[in-house]
């Protein structure tokens, strides 16, 4: 039986090595049918991100990841990874980029992450935002209000395993908070 006080995150390796870490509190392990109606909606709009992920430059198969954010108003904005010779532009980064450029920047109140290696097979660990998106993400949290209370909503490939919590939780102290 899975032990849901450890969780395993592989996602920043491009690796099939998985390190085991504690969940922090304020992480709670649920099934994908314990999500709210919109959650579970916006974890489907970021794994339906996964096939159009670009990256060609990652080490071995590299690494897919979808990710969508929920506005205050209920509308959904969806974007994958996509890297350059020069630069890895996380799906996180990209999301919130096009909630910015739809002039919704000021209305993020959820996000949704979820990953997959790059040879289309499923990943068995939840998907973390690295953390300079935390730091990006807690900046658009500022700018609608929620501050620390954004909701993350983080799933292996199959939404086996969901994890949620928030951006207060990831990022206790974001440069931001008062
Ligand atoms: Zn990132």
């Amino acid at each position: 039986m899975w032990d849901s006080t450890l969780v395993s995150s592989s996602y920043k390796f491009f690796e099939r090595r998985s390190r085991t870490v504690s969940l922090a509190e304020g992480e709670r392990v649920v099934k994908f049918a314990e999500l709210a109606p919109q959650d579970q909606q916006l974890l489907e709009y970021a794994a339906a991100e996964l096939p159009y992920s670009y990256h060609p430059y990652g080490r071995g198969e590299g690494f897919s990841v979808g990710a969508a954010v929920l506005t205050v108003d209920g509308t959904f904005h969806a974007n994958s990874n996509h890297e350059a010779k020069i630069q890895r532009t996380c799906a996180e980064r990209s999301t919130l980029s096009k909630a910015h450029g739809a002039h919704d920047g000021n209305k993020c109140v959820a996000m949704a992450v979820i990953g997959q290696f790059g040879d289309g097979s499923p990943t068995e660990e939840v998907a973390y935002p690295c953390p300079s998106c935390r730091e990006l993400i807690a900046e658009f949290a500022n700018r609608s209000g929620v501050r620390g209370k954004f909701r993350l909503i983080m799933a292996d490939t199959n939404m086996e395993k969901v994890v949620v919590t928030t951006i207060g939780v990831l990022l206790p102290h974001a440069y931001d908070y008062p």
